[in-house]
This record gives structure tokens, C-alpha cells and sequence, in this order.
């Protein structure tokens, strides 16, 4: 009787076990229209860690402010004592190597220290962590596994200091991945901020055999122009950069805005430049020695983010003494700079091959204001717009390009002139959004809904301005709202 009923239970729960998965429907690729979708995040700051997995790991940037402020204290006290300014300085690179120093990278442009990131092998169904937030790259992650299902989600990190050469290795491991757990033979990607030079090196290095569509958001895919003047040695506090940003930091606040404005009109920021002209030189040798040139000059990725036109004098500036000494790491730098210098190609290449391509950058706020020509650059508060639309024509911040400026093709000048996109590498495909947080999309937002209608679209014409609700030129604020001009 005992083995009656077990045999029972056991055919029981089988079939309603099948039945779950008939109710729940079984993944067939060959009718299912949702590709698989690969996130590349951006440039994670303090992501990375020593021995990762290992009972050791450990951030390798942590922060100590109680730290920060003994050592000005005691870089003060040492200036004052020895009424030496260069001790003080010794005060603050030693602390400054100390707590970049992890960030180290070897001759080759390798890792010096056992450092890496904490990866997300498999879909995001693996890793229901990643849903608790939902801001910038996790709204995208959310609403993908939302609309797509989790098991068709992918969520990718990366070491931001590699050879981007090398992060497409992970990059193609992934993607090969996707299709194989999903059973697709095509995935659809978005990359945001660095991962847009991530992913070109991914298209470079290994085609677009497995790739639909790409979205390049707020993205490094054109470079930066700020490391392409620090390696050159243009640090610079400009006095109208520094007068953007404040006016930025307080545009909503009216009577502070117009005691500003009287502050800039007295000279106040250039004041403020003189003086930072003054500590800069004095400085600047002994930081770029200690600091800049140890620790950023062999990340390989800087150097694919340094703009063409610089790349010589960039390599003059920081290894001009040493060029034979470094000539396995230049070589292995020219090797980035080619790929950007294909990237043009490239990507009309696959548009004629029916891959979906769309820029989108975010416009109309001041750059970081520590290099010679900050104030001619606006962006999105972290990179510039001129690069991340792809070397559209874009006015400084909260200027116009002038009332007589007349743009190749009319059409491509917006609304507010103050963006022309007829320069753009993909002026039909590049949509500009005013005022827009740095790549944005946080879940629940409409930033968020026209970053799922991007990936969603499956038309012949993925155009900007194709869908009316989405014109190529809009407006946003800081809670993602989307505004027609
Ligand atoms: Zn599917």
C-alpha cells in the first residue's frame, strides 16, 4: 500500500510539475522575439577590489575622510613649520599615491596589484541582487528583466583601467554565453559611458555577426577631451570654467544666481584662476611625477579615450624622455587609437548591414573645470557632449552657436541652436537631450521609457525622429522627464 501511494505522489507531482512549465510556457528561441540584452555599465569608480573571491577582498579606493583631514592638517603644520611649501606638498602626493596608488598598472599597462572587479557570470536571473536598485544602469537592468524576462538579462563589469581589447574578450565571453543559455544567435547591446570604447573594441576586435543593435549612451565611444589635455600637461583651473560651474551648482536658487553674476563681473574667477595658476605651477611637476604620470599614464583606456589630433603630443608630453624604454606600451596604445580611428567605418559599415545604431548624449550642462579649454566644452557634468554625440558642433555652456550660425543642414540644428549635428559621425541616428543627467534611464522614468522604445524598436527605419513622441532633439530635468522643445 506503502509503495502504491508513493508511486502515486511521485506521478502527481510530476505532472504538475510539467504542467508549471507548460503554464509558464517553454522558451522557444526560434518564435521568441526578445533577444538577449547585454548592459555594459560605465566607469565604476570605486568597484574595484583586491583578491576578489578570495576572504581578503577588499575595496581598493576606500575613502577615510578622517584620513583626508590629518593629512591636510599635517601637510599645513609641515609648510608652516619648515616654511617649505614642497614639504607640504611630499605630505599630500605621498597620501595621494597611497590612496590611488592600488590603481597602479605595470609597465605593459597590466594590473600591478591582484585588483579586479566583481563579475556577473550568466543572466541577471542568476543575480536577482542587481533588481534592488534601479538608477542609471540598474533601471536599465530592471526594466530589461521586467519586459525581456531576467534570464534574457545581462548585466556586465569590467576592470575600467584594462586595454579595452582585453574587456572584449569578457565582453565576447558573455555575449557567447547569452546565446548560448537562450538559444538566440544575436544579442542587442547597451552600453553606457566608458562602455561605449568597451564595446567598440568588442565590434573591432570580433564583428557584429552577433549584434542587432547598439546603443551608445552617454558614451566614451568618441573618447574624452579631458585626458587628451591632462597628458599633455593642461591642467588648468580657467577662471570662466570655475564661474560655469558655480553658476550651475545655484541656477535654481535666483538671488544667489545674481550675486554671482556680480562676482564674475567683479573678476572673482579670474581672480580664483590666478591663484590656482599660481599653486599649479608650482605643483604640477611634482603632481604630474607622482601622481598623474605613475598611475594614469599606463592605464591603456586613457589612451584610447585621448582624441586622434593629440595622441602624438600626448605621447610626447608624458613618455618623451623614455620613449624607447616604453615602446611595448606606445605600441600597445597606437593599437587603441587605430580602432578609434576605424571606428567611423565601422559602424556605417554595419548600419549597411542592418544593424540598429543609436547615439544618444546628453547635453547643456558646464565640464569638469580642470583643463585649458573646460568652458568651450558643456556635456552632461562627466563627459563631454561634443564627444559623446559624435563630434556634433555644440555651443559652451548657456550659449548659443549665434544667431548667424548656419548649420550644413538646417535640420540638424536644434531648436535652442545651441547643437548642430550636421558634424555628428551619425547625424540621422544621434538624438540630443537637453539638461539630462549623465546616461540617466532610472527606472520609472520617461528617460527610461524611451530607452526601453530604443531597444524595443523593430522597424526598418531606426531613425531618430522616427517615433513622434521621441523627436531627435528633447529636453529633460534632473528627474528624467522628457519635454518637446
Ligand atoms: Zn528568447
Amino acid at each position: 500500500m506503502k509503495k502504491f501511494i508513493s508511486i502515486i505522489l511521485a506521478i502527481t507531482l510530476t505532472i504538475s510539475m510539467s504542467a508549471s512549465v507548460f503554464a509558464q510556457g517553454i522558451h522557444n528561441p526560434a518564435t521568441c522575439e526578445n533577444e538577449p540584452v547585454i548592459i555594459v555599465r560605465g566607469m565604476d569608480f570605486t568597484g574595484l577590489y583586491y583578491d576578489v573571491g578570495t576572504e581578503n577582498e577588499r575595496p581598493v579606493l576606500s575613502v577615510d575622510v578622517g584620513k583626508i583631514i590629518s593629512t591636510v592638517f599635517k601637510s599645513v603644520f609641515m609648510g608652516i613649520f619648515s616654511l617649505n611649501f614642497d614639504k607640504s606638498l611630499d605630505v599630500i602626493c605621498d597620501y595621494a599615491v597611497q590612496l590611488l596608488g592600488g590603481l597602479s598598472m605595470d609597465k605593459n599597462g597590466d594590473s600591478l596589484y591582484n585588483v579586479g572587479v566583481i563579475k556577473c557570470p550568466g543572466s541577471v536571473a542568476e543575480h536577482p541582487e542587481l533588481l534592488e536598485r534601479g538608477d542609471c544602469e540598474f533601471g536599465m537592468v530592471k526594466s530589461c528583466a521586467e519586459k525581456y524576462g531576467a534570464d534574457h538579462t545581462y548585466y556586465f563589469t569590467y576592470d575600467w583601467r584594462l586595454d579595452p581589447f582585453v574587456v572584449a574578450e569578457e565582453i565576447n565571453e558573455t555575449i557567447e554565453r547569452a546565446c548560448e543559455e537562450t538559444g538566440h544567435d544575436k544579442v542587442k547591446i547597451a552600453c553606457a559611458s566608458m562602455g561605449g570604447v568597451m564595446t567598440l573594441a568588442y565590434l573591432t576586435e570580433y564583428g557584429y555577426d552577433r549584434v542587432s543593435k547598439v546603443l551608445f549612451l552617454s558614451s566614451t565611444f568618441c573618447g574624452i577631451q579631458m585626458p587628451s589635455e591632462l597628458m599633455q600637461g593642461k591642467v588648468k583651473f580657467e577662471g570662466q570654467a570655475i564661474a560655469d560651474i558655480a553658476t550651475y551648482a545655484v541656477k535654481d536658487i535666483p538671488v544667489v544666481n545674481v550675486l554671482l553674476q556680480l562676482l564674475e563681473k567683479a573678476g572673482l574667477f579670474d581672480f580664483a584662476e590666478k591663484i590656482a595658476d599660481i599653486i599649479i605651477d608650482k605643483t604640477m611637476d611634482k603632481v604630474s611625477e607622482e601622481v598623474l604620470i605613475k598611475i594614469l599614464s599606463y592605464m591603456p583606456v586613457m589612451w584610447a579615450l585621448v582624441q586622434p589630433q593629440d595622441f602624438d603630443k600626448c605621447i610626447e608630453y608624458t613618455f618623451g624622455d623614455c620613449m624607447e624604454e616604453n615602446a611595448g606600451f606606445i605600441n600597445r596604445v597606437t593599437k587603441l587609437q587605430n580602432m578609434m580611428n576605424g571606428r567611423n567605418e565601422l559602424l556605417y559599415e554595419m548600419i549597411d548591414n542592418g544593424v540598429d545604431i543609436a547615439v544618444v548624449s546628453n547635453y547643456g550642462s558646464p565640464s569638469i573645470p580642470v583643463y585649458e579649454s573646460a568652458s568651450k566644452f558643456c556635456g552632461d557634468m562627466v563627459l563631454e557632449a561634443h564627444q559623446t554625440s559624435g563630434y556634433a558642433t555644440i555651443a559652451p555652456y548657456n550659449k548659443t552657436l549665434g544667431d548667424d550660425y548656419v548649420a550644413e543642414n538646417p535640420k540638424y540644428l536644434s531648436p535652442d541652436r545651441m547643437v548642430d549635428l550636421s558634424t555628428a559621425i551619425l547625424p540621422e541616428y544621434t538624438y540630443m537631450i537637453k539638461q539630462a543627467p549623465h546616461v540617466s534611464c532610472s527606472y520609472g522614468t520617461d528617460y527610461n521609457a524611451f530607452f526601453m522604445w530604443l531597444l524595443d524598436y523593430s522597424g526598418d527605419n531606426f531613425k531618430a525622429g522616427v517615433n513622434p513622441d521621441y523627436p531627435q532633439f528633447m529636453q529633460s530635468n534632473t528627474n528624467e522627464e522628457l519635454f518637446k522643445f
